[in-house]
């Protein structure tokens, strides 16, 4: 069957206005292994959209030489809701200006949902429990009705990546290395992923405390199992949201570059017919997500950073001096920001004014932190 292109419709949120999602679909409806690959959630974050460009180039071309195994579906701009939002000239695009918070947050966990639907049908045939649970997962997603425009894209997508093999979420940080983050459950499975993708920092979790889209599908895998124990339940969704670096990082090269790498990851796992290659050699080991310090201002003022993206650094150190710029003496407006962490300085922002409590970088770190518990993403 030849690659189709949808429009998905949104609830219109007023007269005379509709929003929809666009779709690239490759390969037989039902095919295993199945894939969902999505970018700009954070509809701010660009360079997914051009990597999703590039990579339904490469798609199109493997469905007309008849390669495509599985099933893909590709939403290249998922949030159109998102990339809609323009303030005095600026993209804003992360959370939603209805109430609905962080578009990438609260994203539903269907295990407790599933769970009442198969207790008494699940049986000793693991092949058998995925295909149930996967029935159960677009039953409960089935019978909800939205009610906002927001819960109309959540459940749009929602019902295209529940059954997936495979679930990507492209993303990009302020500025910064490539990243990826995962389920812990799903480690060292996903190292394929992290070696094929360049990552610097593999960030496991379990879970995030965010409710992440990613998470949405992986992890009632796992909470069913650990609920039937007993029960063959295999984890049947790899899901991921890889961060590919920074704001600013548009570009064509990168773009062509990392759409290259999730081709061959996909076709590394079958989705499509084809030769790899050699797995690139890891840039990493994974580290656990409570291990990242958060650095975040103490204040307001001016970022002057001392430490550049890929460096090593030492709990205690210095990586960056925060600038008071109405301070009397000069001598007294500067203060050092710290790392706590000993690790990989992977991300920084872009805008160097901050406000006190904001983000200013990240430092990866081998080992958990004490001050890093609950919730372990930020908003
Ligand atoms: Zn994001």
């Amino acid at each position: 069957m030849p690659k189709s292109f949808d429009r998905i419709p949104l609830l219109s949120p007023a007269p005379g206005t509709e929003r929809h999602v666009a779709l690239h679909r490759y390969g037989e409806p039902g095919a295993r292994p199945k894939a969902y690959l999505q970018a700009a959630m954070h509809a701010d974050e660009l360079p997914g959209m051009l990597v999703a460009h590039h990579l339904v180039r490469l798609l199109d071309e493997a469905d007309r030489d008849g390669r495509v195994r599985g099933e893909i579906l590709l939403v290249p701009a998922a949030n159109p809701i998102g990339l809609a939002q323009r303030v005095n000239g600026g993209l804003l695009g992360r959370f939603e200006l209805d109430g609905g918070g962080n578009f990438n947050r609260a994203w539903p966990n269907l295990a407790e949902a599933v769970a009442e639907r198969i207790a008494e049908s699940l049986g000793t045939e693991a092949e058998a429990n995925v295909e149930r649970i996967r029935a159960a997962m677009r039953a409960a997603l089935g019978e909800q009705t939205p009610t906002t425009e927001l819960t109309s894209l959540k459940l749009a997508l929602g019902r295209l990546a529940c059954d997936a093999d495979i679930v990507l979420d492209l993303h990009c940080d302020s500025d910064a290395l490539v990243h990826v983050y995962m389920s812990s459950s799903l480690w060292p499975d996903g190292a394929d992923l992290s070696a094929e993708v360049g990552s610097r920092v593999t960030l496991l979790s379990e879970p995030s405390g965010g409710d992440p889209f990613e998470e949405a599908w992986s992890s009632p895998w796992a909470a069913l199992r650990r609920r039937f124990e007993g029960k063959p339940i295999p984890l049947a969704c790899f899901s991921s949201t890889v961060e590919l670096r920074g704001e600013s990082d548009v570009e064509d090269h990168l773009a062509q570059h990392d759409a290259g790498a999730l081709f061959r990851f996909l076709t590394r796992r079958h989705v499509i017919d084809g030769d790899p290659g050699p797995l690139p050699e890891a840039q990493c080991e994974a580290t656990p997500l409570a291990g990242v310090d958060v650095i975040k201002a103490p204040a307001a003022g001016i970022v002057a950073y001392q430490k550049r993206l890929g460096e090593r650094v030492k709990a205690g150190e210095t990586i960056a001096e925060l600038v008071d710029p109405a301070a009397e003496h000069a001598a007294e407006a500067r203060r050092p920001i710290a790392s706590r962490a000993d690790g990989i300085l992977f991300t920084r922002r872009q805008t160097r004014f901050v406000r006190p409590g904001e983000g200013v970088a990240k430092v990866a770190g081998t080992d958990p932190l004490s001050h890093r518990q609950g919730r372990l993403l930020e908003d």
